[in-house]
């Protein structure tokens, strides 16, 4: 549906965009703090459905939060699982801070 897709983009925006502008190296407290804002949006994310999907992402792949690189390919990997599930191309994870910091046009 329309609803799950616009929020999708929009969702995704945002949290590569948090990936984008975290530290290169975070004190443990931010690193504890990413951490725990993954958990909790895990269990608020509005599509049920995506959202049990990705709490049992995360308790497979724990989540890295040690760096902006770390953290970056890890969400970068995490979204790769969904467009595999929805049949849609994967991205090439190298990229992902042209896509989200320096910034191009889709
Ligand atoms: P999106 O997947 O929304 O991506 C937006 C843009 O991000 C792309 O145009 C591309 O430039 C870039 N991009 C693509 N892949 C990557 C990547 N791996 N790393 C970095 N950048 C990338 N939808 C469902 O139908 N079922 C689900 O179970 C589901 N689970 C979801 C779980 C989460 C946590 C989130 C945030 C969304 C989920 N969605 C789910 C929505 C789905 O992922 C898409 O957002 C939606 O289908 C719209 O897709 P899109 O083609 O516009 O691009």
């Amino acid at each position: 549906p329309a609803d799950v897709e616009t929020l999708g983009r929009s969702t995704w925006t945002l949290l590569h965009s948090i990936a984008a502008t975290y530290p290169r190296t975070p004190t443990q407290s931010q690193q504890n703090d990413l951490t725990s804002f993954i958990r909790l949006f895990s269990k608020f994310y509005p599509c049920w459905v995506c959202a049990e999907d990705f709490q049992e992402y995360i308790e497979k792949e724990k989540i890295k939060a040690g760096s902006r690189d770390e953290f970056g390919n890890w969400l970068c990997e995490a979204h790769n699982e969904v467009n595999r599930k929805l049949g849609k191309p994967t991205f090439d994870c190298s990229r992902w801070q042209e896509r989200w910091k320096t910034g191009w046009k889709d």
